[in-house]
């Protein structure tokens, strides 16, 4: 797939319902790149790691929220809560202390979203989701952390229907998680869908997709 051209991008982002935020998944494109889409109407940049975002955060204008959207290693967190106006990876109860904690330090709050293993697979990052509403009743007692809703990646697949129901779980932990642990007003944010799978995604529920390929053609 070849890179976009504004007009492209524009008419992608305007399919998509005003109440649905894009993240621009910007791991491997340059500056330069995401200058270009900011430029076409993207106001959200997500980076998988953290060196890589901090590079790309000197180069770019303020302007746009910068948000992790990759695993977020212990001995990353302080950079990382420098750069990062949203975590969209909390996934454990130490990482979430060692966030905290630096949140502290930096005296800076820090909105998070909580990462659903909604594949239920053994090797990928995310709260299982037999165990979500308990890990963000825990999350009570960081008071730098402010959980404002989930985020799943789903597997590696192209197939929709698979897809699809992994959201639908997804969902579903988002309202029980709302009915169960009174997050809050902040309570508001599902972040799935990808370039494959976004409008699936919106259909069931999605208030943030987070695009790459189609916005950038392929890596
Ligand atoms: C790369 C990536 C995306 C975007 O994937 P595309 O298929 O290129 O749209 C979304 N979310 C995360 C966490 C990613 O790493």
């Amino acid at each position: 797939m070849r890179a976009m051209i504004n007009a492209d991008i524009a008419s992608i982002l305007k399919a998509i319902p005003p109440q649905v935020t894009v993240v621009a998944a910007t791991k491997t494109r340059t500056p330069e790149e995401i200058i270009g889409v900011i430029s076409a109407g993207i106001t959200i940049v997500g980076e998988n790691y953290v060196q890589e975002a901090e590079r790309k955060h000197l180069l770019i204008a303020q302007g746009v929220q910068w948000h992790l959207i990759g695993h977020l290693q212990r001995n990353k967190v302080k950079k990382a809560i420098r750069i990062f106006d949203m975590i969209e990876t909390l996934d454990s109860l130490s990482l979430a202390e060692a966030v905290d904690r630096e949140c502290a330090a930096q005296k800076k709050a820090m909105p998070v979203l909580v990462e659903i293993n909604s594949g239920r697979e053994p090797q990928k990052a995310g709260v299982m989701p037999e165990d979500a509403v308990d890990f963000v009743s825990q999350l009570k007692r960081f008071s730098f952390i402010d959980p404002v809703g989930v985020m799943t990646m789903g597997p590696a697949t192209d197939d929709i229907t698979v897809l699809r129901s992994c959201f639908r779980v997804t969902r579903d932990m988002f309202k029980r998680i709302e009915q169960e642990c009174s997050p809050g007003a902040g309570w508001k944010h599902i972040s799935m869908g990808m370039s494959n799978s976004y409008m699936a995604a919106i259909e069931e529920g999605a208030t943030m997709v987070r695009l790459g390929t189609i916005l950038f053609g392929a890596r």
